[in-house]
């Protein structure tokens, strides 16, 4: 763990905390392969790659009803409820970003513009599920497309070796509205969505999260379908100020550290003696953390850094970009108003990631390592399409007219000009 003064950081130090990888380069040619198979051979293909990778030898893929009931009564009464909770949750939230479906304005007498927006058709979901199952973001990626009217949502998640899905991810596509449900895993599953196979239809765009195959799988598939974003190793970084709690933030970055060898936790802190409580407080945690391997090998490359402002600490920021900010400050929505760069922000001390990772609403599919200075996290802008509109009268033709045909001649288009003239001449 790097233990520095935010203005005595190396360069080597800035490289590691802001060029974070996602480090698709070692898998892309092995992950190619997979993916010109699966347009080669199809379901033939798919069927090797699930056997090779999950350890099971699948006839049909596509998930039935009974498989869906039966999952429903695996899975414990009290965690259905809690599925469902988060589910409404996060159905409000993203119906609150809806905006209208049609607007118009007037550009100038006789001259009205505006913009119709219009769903997806078809949209595959990747729904991890290979060291552990992910019901919640099984709700992540469906909920919000439904939300914004995609009429067929497919999703894709691995079979373990007996060929079944987690009945807890089950359950939760279909809270969530999934229309299709495929157990298919890795680059294939991507490869089917984005290219088609016998028994799965291509769709029109790839969301949600998943390994280093899955999500090279997404870079080479791009183009043939759309994306949202590459995602790596998930992250926090935590602002805090000396009115933090040193066991809430160390309890944080463990829990982001659980996640995944690679996963990062950075604090940035203006206090000196929350620096040190934090760094005593971390191994007494990880004594009690359950996945203490990873948690370690992941803490390596974490970082507590002291800063001598909150403006410097939210520069770092914007500059890190990180996938999670946590602000544990005195006035976090202060802070806020100097964010620019995040996936996700939580606010105050009783705001952990863990929250918003399953149940406030908002969505916990978000760009990482640097991406969110540029992607925006899933929601149902990434579900629909704005077409522009545009409606005028003569009078409102008259009135740009001059400007119309000017700009048209001055680009050598005279039938541009000519379809405002023979209008003018009527
Ligand atoms: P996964 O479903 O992403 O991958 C499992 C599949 O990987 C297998 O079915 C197999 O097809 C493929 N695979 C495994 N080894 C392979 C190999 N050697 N060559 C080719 N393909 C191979 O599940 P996972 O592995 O558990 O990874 C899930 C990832 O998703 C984790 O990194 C986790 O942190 C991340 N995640 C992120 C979010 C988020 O919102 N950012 C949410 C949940 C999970």
């Amino acid at each position: 763990m790097i233990v520095k003064k935010l203005n005595e950081l190396s360069s080597e130090d800035l490289k590691v905390l802001l060029s974070r990888e996602i480090g698709i380069q070692d898998v892309l040619q092995r992950v190619n392969d997979i993916v010109m198979d699966v347009a080669e051979n199809g379901d033939e293909a798919l069927r090797r790659y699930t056997e090779q990778f999950d350890g099971v030898r699948l006839e049909s893929f596509r998930v039935s009803d009974d498989e869906i009931e039966e999952a429903y009564d695996a899975v414990d009464e009290s965690l259905l409820r809690s599925l469902e909770l988060a589910a409404q949750n996060i159905y409000a939230f993203h119906d609150e970003e809806r905006t209208k479906d049609l607007w118009l304005y007037q550009v100038a007498p006789g001259v009205v513009a505006g913009q119709k927006v219009v769903p997806l058709e078809s949209v595959g979901a990747y729904v991890p599920g290979g060291r552990a199952a992910y019901p919640s973001s099984a709700l992540m990626c469906v909920i919000p497309a439904k939300v914004a009217g995609v009429e067929r949502m497919v999703v894709c998640t691995p079979p373990d070796r007996s060929g079944r899905i987690s009945p807890l991810t089950l359950a939760a596509a279909d809270i969530a509205g999934a229309d299709e449900i495929y157990k298919l895993g890795g680059a294939q599953a991507i490869a089917a969505m984005a290219l088609g196979t016998e028994s799965i239809e291509r769709v029109e765009k790839i969301v949600g999260p998943g390994n280093i195959y899955v999500t090279a799988a997404k870079m080479l598939v791009r183009g043939s379908v759309e994306i949202d974003f590459p995602a790596g190793p998930s992250e926090v970084l935590i602002i805090a100020d000396s009115s933090a709690d040193p066991e809430f933030v160390a309890a944080d970055m463990i829990a982001q550290a659980e996640h995944d060898p690679s996963s990062i936790a950075v604090v940035v802190t203006t206090s000196e003696p929350l620096a040190k409580a934090i760094e005593t407080e971390i191994p007494s945690q990880i004594e009690k953390a359950e996945r203490r391997d990873i948690v370690q090998a992941s803490l390596e490359r974490c970082a507590i850094l002291l800063a001598e402002s909150l403006d410097d600490a939210l520069a770092f920021s914007n500059a890190f970009a990180p996938e999670h900010l946590e602000l544990m400050v005195r006035d976090p929505m202060d802070a806020l108003n100097l964010v620019r760069s995040a996936g996700s922000v939580f606010l105050g001390h009783y705001t952990p990631v863990a929250a918003g990772d399953y149940a406030t609403g908002t969505n916990h599919v978000l760009p990482t390592a640097g991406y969110a200075r540029i992607f925006s996290g899933l929601n149902i802008d990434a579900f629909t399409k704005k077409i522009s509109i545009q409606s005028m009268t003569a009078d409102g033709l008259e009135s740009l007219a001059d400007a119309i045909i000017k700009m048209a001649e001055s680009e050598g288009l005279r039938a541009h000009a000519e379809s405002v003239r023979i209008r003018m001449r009527r």
